[in-house]
């Protein structure tokens, strides 16, 4: 029966960070607390549907293990293990640009910190496993399409390189969950799961901003030291000038994230600041996507269809927006606005300088001289912009072309990654960018097959395409879990060409462009 009994918990937060007195779940404003205990709401009939090997291991779980009957119990919150001191935690943040209050975790529960073998700390939050204080007018659940696209996500995130919180498994409740989805007036009953996902840490910086915004610098100043000895243990104890070098570390992580999402074309779609992890993590996969055709003004989020404040083009400006507003929030410690905004300058010089960096990776460029690859990259952006050229496909098979093909061979590329055919204008377009790209690329002096494998190396082949997402949810909620299992597997190894996978690395099919959930989605979830 103990299988987990293997798991260490140092449950840290709880020991160390001032508790809500109240334990009852009922929803309510939360002061000079940062968290509330809770329980995780008892469901039916867990079922497993998915969980991942690598981060089982990260746990020192085994296979065997992952997929007992106990291992479901504790992971869908139907059972606390003794060591577990299951908990929501107090956090506010702004929500497309208004200062919204005290969100929190509405649905999530930390069941604890584990340290595994390596003494790395690994807190386990369940998601949708039930109501907290936090939960507002909320049930405090999630439906299966939403936690399988969290699920599938973060994990294909982790192995693309960008920094992510994670996902341990995903687990059906059994239980059916009130959702209106289809606007036609019925609710709709979905299928309930429960989601398992770990991080070092899931503090965001609507967690400061809460204890700020009530002018609670007690509590403030307890949560950021305890921010810095636990999370930042390489930054010295404590001290105003520790404080700025930690936020400027915020801000060092929070470009290069954003420099990783601007290379593999993820585009989150909710940066509210509540969902901004400070240590520079991907967090709270809601209604995000991957851009298919290029296309900066892009996002996935129907209810941000009008302002567009999350599209793609626009996370470098809104993850420095979100910085401005943590500022904001710490500088009742500092009284000091002069590094603050050194930090924040550090945000624009390392995403300046690793957005070039990263676009000459992907085109195989040694390093990014702005003489010449400032117009070489925009006149390509714009290219594929308007040619409507699948960014996944275009990157990932310029790699092919010889440093002396013709130049019809990069127009077949062109036309072949593309959503609509090429216009004359844009082949000529195409053409001109070519030769240019290949005088520089003659400049570099690097042989073909060196700069295909580095190229390989940052321009990923599998992609959770949108509506792929979506045909796994639709054979996960008929029973038929094979497409998840695959996805997941072929998602383990992106920058790899996998024979036999071909399909999960297609443009997509003319069908997906405008169906439900195969591009854009609702916040419902
Ligand atoms: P999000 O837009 O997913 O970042 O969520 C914003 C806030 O709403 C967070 O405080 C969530 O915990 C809360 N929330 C979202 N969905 C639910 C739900 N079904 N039940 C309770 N709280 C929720
Ligand atoms: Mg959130
Ligand atoms: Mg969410």
């Amino acid at each position: 029966n103990d299988v987990l009994a293997t798991l260490t918990f140092d449950n840290r937060f709880v020991r160390e960070l001032p508790a809500d007195p109240e334990q009852a779940n009922y929803r309510r404003q939360v002061y000079q607390a940062c968290y509330s205990r809770v329980h995780p709401k008892p469901v039916k009939a867990p079922r497993l549907l998915a969980y991942s090997t690598e981060m089982a291991a990260l746990l020192g779980l085994s296979e065997e293990t992952c997929q007992s009957d106990p291992f479901c119990q504790v992971f869908v919150g139907n059972r606390i293990l003794p060591a577990m001191d299951p908990y929501a935690t107090c956090y506010g943040g702004h929500q497309f640009g208004q200062w919204a209050g005290q969100l929190g975790d509405g649905r999530a529960i930390n069941l604890g910190e584990v340290i595994n073998e390596k003494g790395q700390r690994w807190a386990l939050q369940l998601k949708g496993a039930g109501p907290t204080p936090y939960s507002r007018s909320a049930d405090g659940l999630a439906v299966l399409r939403s936690s399988l696209r969290e699920f599938l996500c973060s994990e294909a995130m982790h192995h693309l390189g960008v920094p992510t919180t994670r996902a341990l498994s995903v687990i059906l409740t059994g239980e059916h969950v009130v959702r209106d989805m289809f606007y036609d007036g019925n609710p709709q009953l979905e299928p309930g799961a429960v989601v398992c996902r770990t991080a070092p840490s899931f503090t965001r910086f609507g967690h400061f901003q809460i204890f700020s915004a009530r002018n609670d610098l007690d509590t403030l100043k307890k949560l950021v030291d305890y921010t810095i000895r636990t999370d930042f243990p390489h930054l010295a104890a404590p001290s105003e000038t520790v404080y700025c070098q930690w936020f400027s570390e915020i801000c060092r992580r929070t470009a290069e994230m954003i420099v990783h999402w601007q290379r593999v074309g993820f585009v989150h779609g909710v940066m509210n600041t509540d969902n901004m992890s400070i240590l520079g993590l991907t967090i709270d996969y809601g209604p995000y996507g991957w851009l298919e055709n290029y296309d900066p003004d892009w996002t996935p989020n129907t209810t941000d269809a009008q302002g567009r404040r999350y599209r793609f083009g626009n996370q470098p400006k809104i993850a420095y927006w979100n910085l401005v507003q943590l500022a904001n929030a710490l500088y009742p410690l500092i009284q000091n606005v002069n590094p603050l905004e050194e930090a924040l300058n550090v945000y624009a010089a390392t995403f300046e300088l690793g957005w070039q960096q990263m676009m000459a990776n992907k085109l195989g460029l040694r390093t990014f001289d702005p003489a010449q690859d400032d117009n070489l990259v925009a006149d390509l952006l714009n290219l594929l912009h308007n040619a409507e050229t699948d960014m996944t496909l275009f990157f990932r098979d310029l790699a092919m072309l010889k440093l002396d093909d013709e130049i019809a061979a990069f127009q077949r590329l062109l036309q072949q990654s593309s959503y609509t055919t090429p216009t004359p204008e844009i082949q000529a377009r195409a053409k001109q960018w070519f030769q240019t790209y290949q005088a520089r690329l003659r400049l570099d002096n690097r042989p073909d097959n060196e700069r295909q494998q580095a190229m390989n190396a940052v321009n990923p082949r599998y992609v959770l395409r949108n509506y792929l997402a979506q045909q796994a949810i639709d054979l996960a909620e008929q029973d038929d879990f094979c497409m998840v299992r695959e996805l997941l597997d072929t998602l383990r190894q992106p920058y790899q060409e996998q024979p036999g996978r071909e399909r999960f690395a297609e443009k997509r099919p003319e069908w997906a462009k405008h169906r439900a959930g195969c591009s854009m989605l609702s916040c419902s979830s």
